[in-house]
């Protein structure tokens, strides 16, 4: 059976150019980059590469770029950071939307002394922004607000929100894990940002390597103490092969970010609009206009989002639910939740997330398969019969 991937959010695939370019720091050049031999020196070099690739993707410099070993350890390096930088100031305001890298980090230190202020949402996952102004004091140490979300797609005013958070003097971090790579990001524009975090698993480089964006000048303080390595910014040996991968998939984003990505936004247009016009009770979550090109995430009302992926990866199909099985009971995500997605619905929700590499046959498998599979397990469903809603809850 063929694998249809569209949960490309939750990680992707390893690109067959960032491998090749991987592979020969494996076995020929193992060396180490802080070693004083020519052998460990070219490794360096290499590098050096990948660092200038990587910020490229960005519009960065290349010394602004700290390589990390994943996304939530560049979103605890930065929270860290600030914190340790302003050990004065006991408050933090981020939103109510966010990935746990943040969400339970921040649950974690407000059990630890701190104040959080969580910004809502509206029913499309729009930020309340006028809160989020209203609660940067000067008590808060670090306003993080992620770029998009990485359940509906929906993106944020991030300029705008780090404009006015450099007004107060607050440092500004952004969670970009789900954005890099998918629309442009350009730090050089976004002058108010001070930090900034992404993840090569989500731009088709592997698992274990990341980035974090500190603009020059912000007060930093190291999460991982050790040795020399990042210039003293983050200890350790450095993940040399998936670091030169992350620099291999950075060149391939840039590249891919005009056509390809139109391909993959008209690609998930398709899917959406086929599934929205076959399926009776679908609903569309989110911002339709201020959303990423490739997720969608839709609501199947009367149905379990579980027993939908259950039988979609029966058919090879993955993608995502925006529920978590938690203590025997399903529980929609705390996203929808924000966002006041009634619960009849909330519970069927999927994520469906393209990239490159998806295909218009395979959109077109999805959308033939989606509305009898739908429909099976509405007659299942006791709420479908009825018709009843429970809304209530
Ligand atoms: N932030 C967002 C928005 C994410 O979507 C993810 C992963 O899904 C992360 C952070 C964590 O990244 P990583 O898996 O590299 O730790």
């Amino acid at each position: 059976m063929k694998t249809i991937y569209m949960d490309n959010n939750a990680t992707t695939r390893v690109a067959r150019e960032v491998l090749e370019e991987m592979l020969p720091y494996f076995t020929d050049y193992y060396g180490n980059p802080s070693s004083m031999h020519a052998f460990g020196g070219e490794v360096g070099k290499k590098i050096a590469e990948a660092r200038e690739k990587t910020a490229a993707l960005i519009n960065a410099s290349p010394d602004e770029i700290i390589f990390t070993s994943c996304g939530t350890e560049s979103d605890s390096t930065a929270i860290y950071a600030a914190l340790q930088s302003n050990p004065g100031k006991k408050h933090i305001v981020t939103t109510r939307v966010e990935h746990p890298a943040i969400k339970n980090l921040c649950e974690h230190l407000a059990k630890n002394g701190y104040r959080i202020s969580w910004v809502p949402v509206d029913k499309k996952g729009n930020l309340d922004i006028d809160y989020l102004y209203d609660h940067m004091t000067e008590d808060t140490a670090i306003v993080s607000v992620m770029w998009a979300n990485n359940e509906t797609g929906v993106i944020f005013p991030i300029e705008q929100i780090a404009e006015a958070a450099a007004e107060r003097g607050i440092a500004f971090h952004t969670d970009a894990v789900q954005t890099v790579g998918k629309i442009p990001v350009d730090v050089k524009a976004a002058g108010g940002l001070r930090m900034l975090s992404f993840s090569g698993h989500k731009i088709h480089a592997p698992k274990g390597v990341a980035a974090l964006y500190v603009r020059k000048g912000t007060k930093f303080a190291p999460f991982l103490i050790g040795g020399h390595q990042e210039r003293g910014r983050r200890g350790g040996t450095e993940n040399v092969s998936s670091i030169i991968g992350l620099g291999k998939a950075a060149e391939l984003a840039i590249r891919n970010l005009g056509e390809e990505t139109g391909r993959v936004s008209a690609l998930r247009d398709k899917l959406e609009k086929n599934l929205l016009e076959n399926i009776p009770n679908t609903l569309l979550n989110g911002n339709r206009e201020h959303r990423l090109p490739n997720t969608s995430s839709l609501s199947f009302e009367y149905v379990e989002g579980e027993s939908i992926l259950l039988m979609m990866d029966q058919l090879g199909i993955c993608a995502s639910s925006g529920s978590a099985c938690t203590s025997g009971s399903l529980e929609p995500s705390h996203v929808l939740r924000a966002m006041g997605v009634p619960f009849t619905a909330a519970h069927g929700s999927i994520r469906f997330s393209l990239s490159i590499y998806n295909t218009e046959e395979e959109v077109d498998f999805v959308s033939q398969q989606m509305p009898p599979l739908i429909d099976r397990l509405r007659q299942m469903s006791p709420f479908w019969k009825q018709g009843a809603s429970c809304k209530a809850q």
